[in-house]
């Protein structure tokens, strides 16, 4: 036989398991396991993920085999069942479930109901006596199909269901009779065929056919494709298809569905599938099933106590109770915030349920980053004028926005914005993506945006029935107020809080269970982790978040303050040495202080700080301003002193034209050229280095001379490093330790890392300048090409991002062996973006590097990522460098 393609489940066998999601898709191998366990599971079966790759590179056809492998599952479905798909008098109908191996939820399509036509309706309404069931399941079903495979919008079935319910007055959809339902259909069959002009397939198994078709299809859907993207998931594992048989939820009042437990559990009495998840009905606390359905709720608690510690995490169930008896739909690892996932994860250590290490890969490196969201300060006066259902923490604020696409556009314009919505859909995605904070009208703790916005961390208010949204008008109704488009709003996604204005934020803090997670982490580690950072509060908040030294202190930053930038231009601007040197003596005293507060808040930790680097144009005003200045002063007749002066700077401004800046007069250059600048930074770092260990701190300099490309470059500027450091130190008559590198991002440099090594203590590549000079991409226009490369296939992911290990991975690797060949101690790290990106940190820690270091607020993420580097190693067997 082929390769088994097809796999059953029902009757407390599966022809599967829970560790097939490759195969299956998380909900097939979740569906597979739960069936062997003995959980109660409506029987079906799952067709594989490699028919999804058939499905795309067939054109869309199956192959044969594959086709008779599903009509012989479906048949021993219809056996164990004891009913057939389309038969009129006892039909079987079927749920087609999507279900890739990641989870994805409600990105990609799924059909209920599936079999029912007008023979197999009327059919279902005698055997379960009740046609309004039967007329409602056909209502759903013929508006899903409609819209999942035939590809029209709900929105017009919807709108003939609010004018039935208008004619009949009444509000819920629950309240109408199976004769309002059975005319429902009838008009949505004609709408089918008006927009189709065909009829509504009423042949099953074709139904199934295209139904499935339709799921492979939804792999590739927008929404999905962008949910992959921003998630990081790959494109090319495809989609699983589970198809199932049916359970009820909505055959009258016996009937619940579906939820998850405790923490977040809701219901739905006489409802189906997605009526809790849609937000159209705002559904009931899971523990008021306990006095409505107790017998139920007690097999409930028993089969989800046992199915979380079969799979050693909390999980998401979904559920349906048919008639007083309960099936189970799915269960999945619980999507839920970093904050919840670091505390049930210590939790689960202490009981001894899973080891330090596992619980070290319960947490995505990336997700901290929602542990490093400000809160609400709570000494703030607030003006709340609502609340809701607190279903994502954090807090937020911004400027109201009513649709998707505005929130994009506005949040591209710079603006934080908070995405306001009677309720959200899949369809929102890229909207709540981008906004600050999420505020729904409708729907629970289990709604789309509730369960979106807990997974990509985003702070979510939902469920506030108290506002009165109107998305046409663009604004909505609280307590007597009205917010428009554009007004401010803060959300505290904690306490379901939504406040009038800005609300003050400040700082989180590192206490905890965090605090102890992150400790298991750098008990793990072997790279050492800095930050980048220029300025004292920098630095503060990089000691914070645990960094251990500064590994990029970028001195330019220094001299763009208000109150410096004019003598800096004065250095710039100057024609004699000795009015540089002027110059440069007003800036020693400032460069000084900045210096010392980075030793202060390092204390003995290393800070490596970087000479001048920009090109120096970066100072000094635009040549066409200063054009246009100097023609509108001529024209007013201003004074001629003033004109001359402007003339001037114009004039040297022209002078120091590049064109090619960036490959210009800069680095080490400026240092080379104007040996003066380098020794007043040195003297300025030595100084304050001086000064500060007279208050008993420790520091330890580490100088770096930017864009070396030759040795001779480094040999010249160390000697002047040397020279000052010496001689400031014998002058102050203090001493301490402190060393002298460079940056290598060139790739030259790289390829003779060897001959630099014998002058550099130690290296650090600037990885944003080395993917540059390496693809010869610039990194400010790139932006544009490197979006078209990635939707070409041509580039995987933005080498500015993710370190492009291929490539510029291989320039550092070369440049380590090289410089650790010439001198075994070298130390060296990265100080690039990519620092920050936890696929780049592991690459890092795989070729031997000592440090990694990033922006502050990526600290915490770059810890995680190099514990989870170890223990991926160790697991891999791997050990030592690659
Ligand atoms: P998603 O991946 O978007 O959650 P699902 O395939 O899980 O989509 O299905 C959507 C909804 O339909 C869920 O609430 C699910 O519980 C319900 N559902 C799916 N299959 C069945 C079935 N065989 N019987 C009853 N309800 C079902
Ligand atoms: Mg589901
Ligand atoms: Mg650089």
């Amino acid at each position: 036989m082929a390769v088994k393609r097809v796999f059953f489940f029902g009757g407390g066998k599966a022809e599967g398991n829970g560790a097939m999601k490759d195969v299956l898709g998380g909900k097939g191998a979740g569906l597979a396991e739960m069936t062997s366990l003995g959980v109660p599971v409506p029987p079906g079966f799952t067709i594989g993920t490699g028919a999804c790759a058939l499905y795309y590179g067939n054109r869309g056809k199956l192959p044969q085999d594959l086709k008779s492998e599903i009509a012989t599952n479906l048949s021993k479905l219809e056996r164990t069942i004891g009913r057939k798909l389309g038969d009129p008098k006892n039909p079987l109908l079927v749920s087609v479930r999507s279900g890739a191996k990641f989870s994805m939820p409600g990105m990609m399509d799924t059909v209920l109901n599936l079999g029912l036509n007008d023979k197999t309706v009327e059919g279902l309404a005698k055997k379960s006596r009740n046609p309004r069931f039967a007329y409602d399941s056909y209502c759903r079903f013929l508006m899903m199909f409609s819209d999942v495979v035939l590809d029209l919008p709900r929105g017009a079935f919807e709108r003939i269901i609010a004018e039935k319910k208008r004619e009949r007055g009444i509000a819920s959809d629950v309240d109408l009779a199976a004769e309002d339902l059975m005319s429902v259909c009838g008009a949505f069959k004609a709408l089918v065929k008006e927009r189709t002009k065909k009829e509504f397939p009423q042949d099953a198994r074709i139904q199934l056919e295209l139904a499935r078709d339709a799921v492979f299809r939804s792999w590739n859907n927008d929404r999905a494709k962008y949910y992959r993207k921003t998630n990081g998931i790959p494109d090319d594992t495809g989609t699983a298809v589970n198809v199932q048989a049916m359970v009820f939820g909505n055959m009258g009042d016996g009937c619940a569905t579906t939820g998850a437990r405790e923490q977040y559990g809701e219901y739905l009495v006489n409802a189906q599938g997605e009526d809790v998840v849609a937000g159209t009905r705002t559904p009931r606390p899971i523990r008021d099933m306990k006095k409505e359905f107790p017998k139920v709720f007690d097999q409930l608690m028993r089969i989800t106590a046992k199915l979380e510690k079969h799979f050693r995490d909390v999980q998401d169930f979904e559920f349906t109770v048919e008639n007083n008896t309960l099936y189970m739909l799915q269960t999945r690892n619980g999507k839920r915030t970093a904050a919840a996932a670091v505390k049930i994860s210590v939790d689960m250590v202490k009981e001894k349920l899973i080891t330090k290490e596992e619980a070290l890969f319960r947490l995505e490196p990336r997700q901290i980053d929602q542990l490093l969201h400000p809160v609400i300060d709570p000494k703030a006066k607030l003006d709340v004028i609502a609340k809701g259902l607190p279903a994502s923490p954090g807090a937020a604020t911004g400027a109201a926005v009513f649709h998707a696409d505005k929130a994009v556009e506005w949040a591209t314009e710079g603006k934080d914005v908070i995405l306001v919505r009677k309720e959200t859909s899949p369809d929102d995605i890229h909207g709540m993506d981008v906004a600050r904070g999420i505020l729904t009208a409708k729907g629970g703790m289990t709604s789309h945006a509730a369960v979106v916005a807990r997974q990509i961390g985003k702070t979510c208010v939902a469920g506030c029935d108290t506002i009165d949204v109107d998305e046409t008008t663009n604004r909505f109704m609280a307590g007597g107020k009205v917010v428009r488009e554009g007004d401010f709003i803060s959300l505290n996604g904690t306490t379901g809080e939504v406040i009038l204005g800005k609300a003050p934020l400040i700082a989180p803090a590192m206490t905890g269970a965090f605090a102890v997670f992150m400790s298991w982490a750098d008990a793990v580690r072997r790279l050492k982790v800095r930050a980048n950072a220029d300025t004292q509060r920098d630095a503060r908040v990089a000691r914070n978040f645990g960094a251990e030294g500064i590994g990029l202190c970028r001195t330019e930053h220094m001299f763009f303050a208000e109150d410096r930038i004019p003598i800096m231009q004065e250095m710039i601007l100057a024609r004699t040495l000795e009015d540089r040197e002027a110059a440069l003596s007003k800036l020693l005293p400032m460069q000084r202080d900045d210096f010392k507060g980075l030793y202060r808040e390092m204390k003995g930790y290393p800070v490596t700080i970087r000479l001048l680097d920009p090109p120096l144009h970066e100072f000094l005003p635009k040549r066409e301003e200063l054009m246009v200045e100097v023609t509108k002063l001529q024209l007013i007749h201003a004074d001629r002193s003033i004109i001359e002066e402007k003339k001037r700077l114009l004039e040297r401004v022209e002078e120091l034209h590049e064109f090619n800046p960036m490959l210009g007069l800069r680095g080490c250059r400026l240092g080379i050229y104007y040996p003066e600048i380098t020794r007043m930074q040195v003297r300025a770092i030595f100084e304050a280095a001086c000064d500060v260990t007279r208050d008993g701190i420790r520091v330890h300099p580490e100088v770096m001379i930017p864009l070396v490309s030759m040795v001779g470059e480094m040999r010249v500027q160390k000697e002047i490093v040397v020279a000052v450091a010496e001689e400031t130190m014998r002058r102050h008559k203090r001493k301490f330790p402190y060393t002298v590198g460079t940056m290598i991002e060139l790739p030259r440099a790289a390829m003779t890392a060897d001959e630099i090594a014998t002058e550099a203590e130690f290296f650090s590549f600037g990885t944003n300048d080395l993917t540059q000079t390496a693809f010869g991409f610039s990194r400010d226009d790139s932006g544009k090409f490197i979006q078209h490369y990635m939707k070409e296939n041509i580039l995987e992911a933005d080498v500015f991002a993710t370190l492009d290990q291929g490539g510029v991975g291989q320039l550092i690797r070369l440049g380590l062996e090289k410089g650790r060949s010439t001198r075994p101690t070298l130390k060296v790290g990265i100080c690039g973006e990519h620092a920050g990106d936890p696929k780049s940190v592991e690459f890092c820690h795989a070729i031997g590097l000592d440090y990694v270091s990033c922006s502050p607020y990526l600290v915490p993420i770059a810890r995680l990522a190099a514990a989870q580097a170890v223990l991926r190693e160790k697991k891999t067997g791997k050990a030592g460098k690659k």
